[in-house]
């Protein structure tokens, strides 16, 4: 574990509670000082940001192609282009994002004004993840340091290359005095969340999610949890099928070989749609990823060999391994699995009991498309639901029935760039949100402030309790 900067520990070997509890005490001296308050520390952050995207662009795909073997393209328009909108919309909205908020007052006030004021909560903490680790590490910061808080950055250890680069990045173009990256795996996190924090922004599974909201109710600290789960996509017979397929295939394959919290985790059509759905998603994997998807380049690998394991035990299940209508072929050495489809798979099989992120794409099928509601709703609330429809009724009825952290018709993932729109989940995807406005206000402390002058003072709500004021 290396820490970016606390000189007089850099001796320590390992970063245990007593480097946790220093860094903390630390970076409370910083916040305590005030200078993270002001809005001209904070454009100067998120400008270091902005440079720091302009000048890194070749170091952040060759980290995360080592991490995930991720293509260059996607990594651009899935990770660096989104810190980059996240930064410049904070630079642009962030005097207005400060700006107190007037509200009314009332007859029982009168005469007074009111305003919602936002601080600043002080030290808080980002435990991110390895799936996409340069942005799900850089746009929570982003928030925080948007709302005047100092900020440790953990990222994953599962994506060390990420994660050793963030250090790097953070202690060369940012103020070290208020914001570090701590490098490390359980210990490492462990030690951290010993510490009181004033926040915890925390993204990865929901078994750590629980750890995490554990340690925090111990100091009463308030948390964000990302989280995941199975995100369905209802698919109607009365698509566009080739557009339906693309944009499953982007959501799915295209976007992390799978390994996404709001990739689509299962399918959901009529018996009679199966088989033209199908037969579309096989034509357009084979226009994406050219006949042998397996060696294409346009595809990230598996991010670790236990990640792979636990895949192929998906798709080797018994129950499963003879419902494979598409791909199935695996590659240990380069930790890749191609693009699979299953049909039918009982719902007892592991691969319909837990998330899959991973390449692995299971259709169900349904005499009627409303029985889709029932199938979603015995699951765990997901993080995202799908529907491809042209049915007005049919995406009214998912969006009123369906309770998910985001919602998207007729496209997939699209909605998490949608940068008005916040991002979260709900009960076992998580809870809180984030994104531009809604990072802001995670990170930020809205105090009520009431201000009243000494004009009138009406002896009414003062005792002695009178028969006369109780008339009144
Ligand atoms: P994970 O929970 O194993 O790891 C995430 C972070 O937690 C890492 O930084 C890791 O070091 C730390 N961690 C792991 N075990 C810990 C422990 N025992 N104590 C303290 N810290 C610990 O999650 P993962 O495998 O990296 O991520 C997969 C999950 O994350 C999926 O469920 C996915 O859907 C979800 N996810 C959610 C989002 C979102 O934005 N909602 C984004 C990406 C991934």
């Amino acid at each position: 574990a290396t820490l970016s900067v606390v000189p007089e520990l850099e001796d320590k070997e390992t970063f245990d509670g007593e480097r946790a509890c220093l860094l903390v005490g630390e970076l409370r001296k910083s916040f305590n000082s005030g200078k993270t308050k002001s809005y001209e520390w904070r454009v100067s952050q998120l400008e270091a940001i902005a440079r720091m995207l302009e000048d890194e662009e070749k170091e952040i795909a060759e980290a995360l192609y080592k991490d995930l073997s991720k293509p260059e393209l996607e990594t651009y328009i899935t990770e660096v282009s989104q810190v980059k909108s996240a930064c410049s919309e904070a630079l642009q909205e962030l005097k207005h994002w400060m700006k107190p908020e007037k509200v009314n007052t009332s007859i029982t006030t009168f005469p007074s004004s009111a305003e919602i004021v936002s601080e600043p909560l002080g030290v808080v903490l980002v435990i991110s993840t390895w799936n996409f680790p340069f942005l799900l590490s850089m746009d929570p910061v982003i928030g925080a340091i948007s709302a005047g808080n100092t900020v440790v950055l953990k990222p994953s250890e599962i994506a060390p290359a990420t994660s050793s680069l963030l250090a790097n990045l953070t202690k060369k173009y940012l103020d070290n005095s208020a914001i570090r990256v701590v490098e490390g795996a359980i210990p490492e996190t462990s030690a951290l969340l010993e510490q009181k924090w004033d926040k915890i922004l925390y993204t990865g599974s929901a078994r750590v999610g629980r750890i995490v909201m554990a340690a925090a109710a111990k100091h009463l600290t308030p948390v964000v949890l990302e989280l995941g789960g199975k995100c369905p996509a209802v698919v109607d017979s009365d698509v566009n099928l080739q557009v339906t397929a693309r944009r499953i295939i982007g959501g799915k394959w295209a976007c992390n070989s799978g390994q996404a919290c709001i990739s689509v985790d299962y399918i959901i059509t009529t018996k009679d749609f199966a088989p033209a759905l199908i037969n579309a998603l096989k034509n357009e994997l084979e226009q994406f990823f050219g006949k042998n998807p397996m060696e294409s380049k346009d595809m990230s690998r598996i991010v670790s060999p236990n990640q792979f394991t636990r895949l192929v035990k998906l798709l080797d299940e018994d129950k499963v391994s003879d419902k494979v209508v598409l791909g199935g072929q695996r590659d240990e050495k380069k930790l890749k699995i191609a693009p699979t489809i299953i049909l039918d798979v009982p719902d007892d099989a592991m691969v319909m009991q837990e998330e899959i992120f991973g390449p692995i794409l299971p259709i169900i099928t349904v005499d009627n498309l409303e029985d889709c509601f029932s199938i979603i709703k015995s699951k765990p609330k997901p993080l995202a639901a799908y529907l491809f429809s042209n049915n007005e009724q049919l995406k009214k009825d998912y969006v009123e029935k369906i309770s998910s952290g985001g919602m998207l018709i007729n496209d997939t993932v699209l909605h998490v760039a949608t940068r008005g729109l916040p991002f979260g989940g709900v009960e076992e995807s998580g809870m809180g949100s984030y994104h531009g406005k809604f990072s802001f206000n995670s990170f930020s402390h809205k105090k009520s402030v009431l201000y009243r002058s000494f004009d009138v003072d009406s002896s009414l709500r003062y005792p002695p309790y009178t028969p006369q004021k109780a008339k009144l």
